[in-house]
């Protein structure tokens, strides 16, 4: 019987409806390929929740994501809600969809293939056959942690948050990066902030405990983060799977984004709830939206992670194969195009894209 899934479309503001139309043009074609059906259902969020709704993730769309399969998001926000603040900013719909899918493990794999290690703003020799995956915890850490406040005037006014983790929660990360570890290079670099910070010792007793008790096999290094910023750039390629908090996980995988040279490059996966969601790390990019010069890429291997999720790794394989053959025709949106390069549209590199997906699968 052909497998059926339900996929929750959230193209949300700027350019993430542009990327999320080629993430569906590719996963409609694919699922022919593979005999598989697709079920989608778009829905409101960030910006376009709030104009519509007056909040920027209404509860029906929450029940929605939590009643399907896989969530594509594209990206929220944008200078037009920028005014708004607390709960009513299109960013604050993004953390409840998180929190509400309970998705605690954000996955955001970097590599470099031959064809982009001359676009790094690293030199060539450093960035070429860099293969990292950084697994950030998502829903604990300093970002929610309570208390957190605010109080006083002048010289006596004081702010505060908590960073705070349980054993449990650093746990469950810890597992998801072990896992991936064994699928990959079977390392794991955990990195955390123990020569200062209690909440980091607790971190890093928690994760050697759960190497030696269930992932013997899997080599584990801990590096305070302030070294990780410095060693991912000097040399990224000594990292198969990064595990670090919320915080240090939100600077490190930005920073290893550039690694690639455009953000237009990165997809990611939040997972570890019932229901994953799956997302390109930039944002809505309104300094181009709505002109088709959007790097479709990240939105594209972000369906290859979705199709790997719902076991279709047939299909997530065909989607990589399918980038990394219109890379290396040369084919470039704006944000890497060079001299020597044929530009393309969002359009013209999606469906080149699919070109070559369509081929590699036969
Ligand atoms: P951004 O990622 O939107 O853009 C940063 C730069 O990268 C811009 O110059 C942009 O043109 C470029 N860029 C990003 N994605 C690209 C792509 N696919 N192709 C080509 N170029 C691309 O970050 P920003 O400018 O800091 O934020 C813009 C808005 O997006 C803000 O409202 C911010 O809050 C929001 N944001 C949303 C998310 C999300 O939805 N996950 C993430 C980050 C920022």
């Amino acid at each position: 019987m052909t497998k059926e899934y339900q996929i929750v479309l959230l193209p949300g503001d700027g350019i993430g409806p542009e990327v999320t139309d080629e993430a569906v043009l590719l996963l409609e074609a694919l699922a022919a390929a593979y005999d598989f059906t697709l079920r989608f259902t778009t829905e409101v969020a960030g910006g376009a929740a709030i104009d519509q709704d007056n909040d920027p993730l209404p509860d029906r769309v929450v029940e929605a994501c939590l009643a399907a399969d896989a969530v594509l998001l594209g990206a929220v926000g944008g200078p037009k809600w920028d005014h708004h603040t607390g709960a009513m900013r299109p960013e604050s719909g993004l953390l409840k969809l998180r929190k509400s899918l309970g998705a605690f493990a954000n996955l955001r794999p970097v590599a470099v293939p031959d064809s982009l290690a001359t676009a790094s703003p690293l030199r060539e020799a450093a960035v070429r056959g860099t293969d990292l995956l950084v697994v950030r915890e998502l829903t604990g850490g300093i970002y929610f942690g309570e208390p957190r406040g605010r109080r006083g005037v002048g010289d006596e006014e004081e702010a505060w948050n908590t960073m705070r983790y349980s054993a449990g929660e650093v746990r469950r990360v810890a597992r998801v990066a072990f896992e991936w570890a064994r699928k990959r290079g079977g390392r794991v670099t955990s990195v955390d902030k123990a020569n200062v910070l209690v909440v980091s010792q607790l971190w890093r007793d928690t994760v050697t405990a759960l190497q030696g008790a269930e992932f013997p096999d899997v080599a584990l290094e801990h590096m305070y983060v302030d070294n990780a910023a410095m060693q991912l750039v000097l040399n990224p390629r000594q990292f198969d799977v990064i595990v670090t908090g919320n915080l240090f996980g939100d600077i490190l995988s930005d920073a290893a984004a550039t690694l690639g040279g455009s953000l237009g490059l990165l997809p990611s996966a939040s997972l570890g709830g019932k229901v994953g969601l799956f997302e390109p790390v930039h944002g809505s990019a309104p300094d181009i939206a709505g002109q088709g010069k959007a790097n479709p890429i990240a939105a594209l291997l972000s369906v290859a992670m979705m199709l790997d999720d719902l076991g279709e790794s047939a299909a997530a394989a065909a989607a990589r194969s399918g980038v990394e053959a219109a890379l290396a025709d040369g084919l470039r949106t704006g944000d890497l195009w060079r001299e020597g390069l044929t530009r393309a549209s969002t359009a013209e590199l999606g469906a080149r894209i699919r070109e070559h997906a369509l081929a590699a699968a036969g």
